[in-house]
């Protein structure tokens, strides 16, 4: 009987659900397919030069993709015990649109009660009014992309206004360059891009060799 169990794979609810989460070379894959990344020479809005681009929303077009990404993050905020025990009093918050689509497919995966999201009115980040009305569960922030962290940490202030508790942070895509925790909470990512971001064009490798920038917004 011992030999016996000793043979089968090791079926433990969390082993299962790690194997389940896709490498960071997959994601990249489904991101280059989308045409949510692409290389080639990009000028930012703040003056930036850079060889990628990222434009989360063009994998989120497509249903199944949004739903394989969502998921796999999910799975990730499920190996926590201090998340999973408290489904399904649960907020998943977005700081802004891009995250929408992150936060209804991660709630989905979850089960969770609650919505919020974000939005950038007369330059200020702020939730709809009256929302702070009623219960605020603790709360999972989710976002598409963490460039500079700077939404996330005006995300935090809110959250923190609304009196909720912040038990896990999450992204899709994460700038090493970002912050990997807020508040002592871990933020997870499926993948961690070694981004690179030149201040100017003199220190940009595309603008020595002469290659056409392409001006992007963000
Ligand atoms: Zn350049």
């Amino acid at each position: 009987m011992y030999a016996l169990a000793r043979k089968l794979p090791n079926t433990k609810p969390e082993n299962v659900m790690v194997q389940l989460i896709p490498s960071q070379d997959a994601v990249m894959q489904i991101l280059q397919k989308t045409a949510a990344f692409r290389e080639g020479h990009f000028i930012y809005p703040n003056g930036k030069h850079s060889p990628h681009y990222f434009q989360m929303p063009l994998a989120f077009r497509y249903y199944d993709t949004a739903r394989v990404l969502a998921v796999a993050l999910s799975r990730k905020f499920r190996l926590e015990k201090d998340i999973s025990s408290q489904l399904p009093k649960v907020s998943v918050i977005s700081p802004s649109s891009g995250g929408i689509p992150v936060a209804f497919g991660v709630r989905d995966a979850l089960n969770a009660e609650q919505i919020y999201w974000a939005e950038q009115e007369h330059g200020e980040r702020q939730f709809r009014q009256y929302v702070n009305q009623g219960e605020v569960n603790p709360c999972i922030i989710v976002d598409d992309i963490i460039r500079s962290g700077n939404a996330l940490k005006e995300t935090v202030t809110l959250v923190k206004s609304l009196g909720a508790r912040i038990i896990g942070c999450g992204t899709i895509v994460r700038f090493q360059s970002a912050p990997d925790e807020i508040e002592g909470v871990p933020i997870k990512s499926l993948v961690d891009f070694d981004a690179h971001l030149y201040d100017d064009g003199d220190k940009c490798a595309d603008c020595k060799e002469g290659v056409e920038p392409e001006h992007v917004r963000y």
